[in-house]
């Protein structure tokens, strides 16, 4: 049948040539299939529009949850025009750009503790890579030459690269059997609603960090170059771990001189409600990773920053890419902080976050498949269960069933293994955080009610 307008015909190619040309990664052929490509044309602020002219409330900031400020803010899109006519440059070496000097001084002034030397690179798992290559590098200019493990923890995720995905533990990126680098190892960590041996919380996190000494002593203390952790994990939804326990890391890696790397690519520039989540637990990383949200999505751009001491025991650092520091995502950054600042958005991301938060868990905490509902600052979850005694997760595909329900709704969230994660641009109004949690709340009880389990 012929479309009948020029934007259906418009929306079928791009459909088209979609199912051509696109290898589509983490998601089944046979969802490719069934429901086709989404393909958005246009954002403005916290909504985006499809190739269907179909409008959507995006609380996730993106299916890569780095557009932290939204759509289409043109304060940066100008900030990065002005510099791609004045000079697109990205260089390592002695050679730097503008931009790149002051986005690297201005983070320095907002990481926690010492952490004052900072490295450019392109994304998140390129900020991995080069964290343990640093790591590495600093280990054999130091006292302990030998040193070239990596110890991580069981359902991290820290990137796609093989090196990062050495350090990934979360199954749906990786082959069985794949190879990996060699010498790395995992840990537990603590999840706070569902533990796998029904321990009390305190006792878990003390068990978890127990484990990484004990892992620390059988890899070989002088082996050992880094333990790599995210301050709260994604995995199954938003797992903030007690105080206590990233402090007894914190001890446990100072303690046996293993350099402790905070992945703060999903949690750094406000999503927590702190500039870094490293923050609400008071520790000081050795080496921290960031992306995302640092050009609030409008260019990839990621980091990592360590201590001048580590920095300056290096000889040469051995590492290079092509678009480390790019003038132009740098000019993003800086126009992104700057709006973050001047507005006060993340002082107001933890303040209306726990608003959300509490609304949210009302709404849906009785309902009869929710068994935890858990976030921080603008980052939420609510986890699943089919058995509200023993915290059982559904195998089946219920998670997925309650966000395409809020997806016909208008509201967009993600499935995260057991939970469905929201979210949101910093930027997001009271009105859509309410829409959010109605929206929760009804896909909830439709889903529960028309599968029986009401
Ligand atoms: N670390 C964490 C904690 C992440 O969430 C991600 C991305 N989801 C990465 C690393 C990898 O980042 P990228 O996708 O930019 O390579």
């Amino acid at each position: 049948m012929e479309p009948k307008t020029k934007d259906a015909a418009n929306s079928r190619d791009l459909a088209s040539l979609a199912y051509q040309h696109t290898l589509f990664s983490m998601v089944p052929q046979s969802e490719v299939q069934s429901d086709g490509p989404c393909i958005y044309v246009e954002g403005k602020g916290v909504h985006v529009t499809d190739h269907e002219g179909r409008q959507l409330l995006d609380m996730m900031s993106s299916t890569s949850r780095a557009n932290s400020l939204g759509y289409g803010n043109e304060e940066i899109a100008r900030a990065m025009y002005e510099q791609a006519l004045r000079m697109h440059y990205s260089g390592t070496t002695r050679f730097l750009s503008e931009p790149t000097v002051t986005l690297a001084a201005k983070i320095a002034e907002l990481a926690p503790g010492r952490l004052s030397k900072v490295c450019f690179v392109s994304g998140g798992s390129e900020a991995t890579e080069t964290a343990l290559k640093l790591a590495r590098q600093y280990q054999q200019n130091t006292g302990k030459p030998r040193a070239f493990k990596v110890i991580s923890r069981w359902n991290a995720y820290h990137g796609s690269t093989l090196g990062a995905l050495s350090v990934t533990d979360w199954l749906n990126v990786r082959d069985i059997p794949d190879p990996r680098a060699v010498g790395h190892s995992f840990v537990a960590n603590p999840m706070r609603y569902r533990n796998p041996y029904g321990m009390s919380e305190e006792d878990y996190a003390d068990h978890c960090a127990s484990h990484l000494e004990r892992q620390i002593q059988f890899e070989g203390p002088d082996l050992v170059a880094a333990f790599i952790a995210e301050p709260i994990m994604q995995a199954n939804g938003v797992q903030i771990p007690t105080k206590s326990y990233l402090q007894k890391v914190r001890e446990i890696c100072t303690r046996y001189g293993v350099l402790l790397v905070i992945d703060e690519v999903i949690t750094g520039f406000g999503r927590t409600g702190n500039w870094f989540a490293s923050e609400h637990f008071g520790i000081e990383p050795d080496i921290m990773t960031m992306a995302k949200a640092m050009s609030a999505g409008y260019a990839p751009l990621g980091a990592v920053m360590t201590r001048d001491e580590i920095a300056d025991a290096l000889p040469v650092f051995r590492h290079v890419h092509t678009f480390s520091g790019h003038a132009v995502a740098c000019a993003a950054a800086n126009a992104v902080i700057a709006i973050k600042e001047r507005e006060g958005l993340i002082p107001r991301a933890a303040k209306i976050g726990a608003e959300f938060g509490a609304n949210l868990a009302e709404a849906v905490a009785h309902l009869p498949i929710v068994g935890d509902v858990r976030g921080l600052g603008l980052w939420h979850a609510v986890d699943f269960t089919r058995d509200k005694q023993t915290r059982a997760v559904f195998t089946d595909d219920t998670v997925k069933a309650v966000v395409r329900r809020m997806r016909d709704l208008g509201v967009v969230v993600s499935a995260i293994g057991s939970a469905l994660e929201i979210a949101p641009p910093l930027i997001v109004g009271k009105e859509h955080l309410d829409r959010t949690v109605a929206v929760c709340a009804q896909a909830i009880t439709e889903v529960a009610k028309e599968r029986g389990l009401a």
